[in-house]
């Protein structure tokens, strides 16, 4: 019995991989940290990957599977704005503090959901539609750590 409701689990947990019309349903984007603290623009490994997936038009969902990191969508273009933004939830949210959590790293939890586990960017023309001066940025709160960014790419274009 138990032995056949693993098995269930692990056929929907392939299929959920499963390539569907030859696009894998979730991709991944590695990103490793170097830092306690950092801000990774992530921009082109996404536009790559919706590049492979060949996708015209639709949403992009990316969605990060940690308690500890996070994404957003912010300036790329002048560094100091990360540094900035790193510079002041440190600031309001430090590393020590009154915190019960016994793993020491409430801070890095704080500011994950602050900032929030996902987001999603408009897809046109094969394109991320992104202002002139936005990235996509990996934010990670308890690095350095190997991490990684599910991607979803949803199409709107309508079936032949
Ligand atoms: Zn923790």
């Amino acid at each position: 019995m138990q032995r056949s409701i693993r098995t269930f689990y692990e056929a929907v947990k392939i299929m959920q991989h499963l390539p569907r019309e030859g696009i894998p349903v979730i991709r991944y984007i590695n990103v490793k940290s170097r830092t306690r603290t950092e801000f990774i623009d992530i921009t082109e490994k996404v536009q790559e990957l919706l590049k492979e997936a060949g996708l015209v038009s639709g949403i992009g969902y990316l969605y990060v599977p940690h308690t500890t990191a996070a994404v957003t969508i912010n300036e790329g273009a002048d560094p100091s704005v990360q540094r900035d933004i790193l510079t002041l939830l440190n600031r309001m949210i430090p590393f020590e503090g009154d915190y019960l959590h016994k793993e020491g790293n409430s801070s890095a939890h704080i500011k994950a959901s602050l900032i929030g586990p996902s987001l999603s960017v408009m897809i046109d023309e094969g394109r991320l539609v992104l202002g002139t001066w936005q990235s996509v940025f990996f934010c990670e709160f308890d690095g350095p750590r190997h991490r990684r960014v599910a991607v979803k790419f949803l199409s709107d274009k309508k079936m032949p």
